[in-house]
């Protein structure tokens, strides 16, 4: 059985403009934001309709301007968190992925494994005793990653700034993107920080 977009494309004349899902797939018409509306589809409608799609899109925008936002949609939608700890901020990321916040929602799933990570989420006091173990896990994930400072302590050392032992932010250490304030901050205030991140990717180029 064909789909009705399947039936579509087939009636096109040879040599013709493009095919637009005109009616069927909004996004077909909005060049510009143009992966926006498929996210709204059931799961059974996705697959069809994302082939064809990115098939009409290709077609009029090519592949350049298309594979990016593919990559930036799929990416800001399942964010793997290297599954560590710090400090006290810990047990609010700890937290977040329990029944109340459920960050599981917004595919945020934490990994064990910093191979199979592409977001670090520092919460915590770091010392220099473990700075070079961070940066060895930072760099055993792959790319793209992003880093998260989530706490005080994290952004800039916190109550402990003064200490000989501690280091005065993460970004010492590794390039951060977004950065979490609070002592400790809340678990929705990581859920912000992740949604923040979202936007970032959202807008990435490279
Ligand atoms: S920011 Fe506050 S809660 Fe978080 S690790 Fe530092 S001292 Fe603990």
């Amino acid at each position: 059985m064909t789909t009705p977009a399947a039936q579509t494309s087939a009636a096109k004349p040879a040599g013709a403009e493009p095919y637009r899902l005109e009616g069927e797939l909004p996004m077909a018409t909005q060049a510009a934001v143009p992966f926006i509306e498929i996210e709204t589809l059931r799961a059974r409608e996705f697959i069809p309709a994302a082939r064809e799609a990115l098939s009409s899109l290709i077609a009029e925008q090519g592949q350049a301007k298309v594979i990016r936002p593919v990559f930036n949609w799929a990416g800001r939608n399942s964010l793997f968190p290297l599954h560590w700890g710090l400090a006290c901020c810990a047990i609010e990321f700890a937290a977040a992925f329990g029944a109340r916040w459920d960050a599981e929602r917004f595919g945020v799933v934490p990994r064990s494994s910093p191979r199979q990570c592409d977001l670090m989420i520092v919460n915590g006091t770091v010392t220099w005793k473990v700075a070079h173990k961070l940066i060895t896990l930072y760099e055993q994930m792959p790319e793209p990653k992003w880093v998260i400072a989530m706490g005080n302590c994290a952004t800039g050392g916190g109550p402990f700034r003064t200490a000989y032992s501690v280091v005065p932010g993460v970004d010492k250490l590794v390039p951060v993107d977004v950065y979490i304030a609070g002592c400790p901050p809340r678990p929705e205030a990581m859920l912000d920080g992740i949604l923040k991140l979202e936007e970032l990717i959202r807008e990435r180029k490279e």
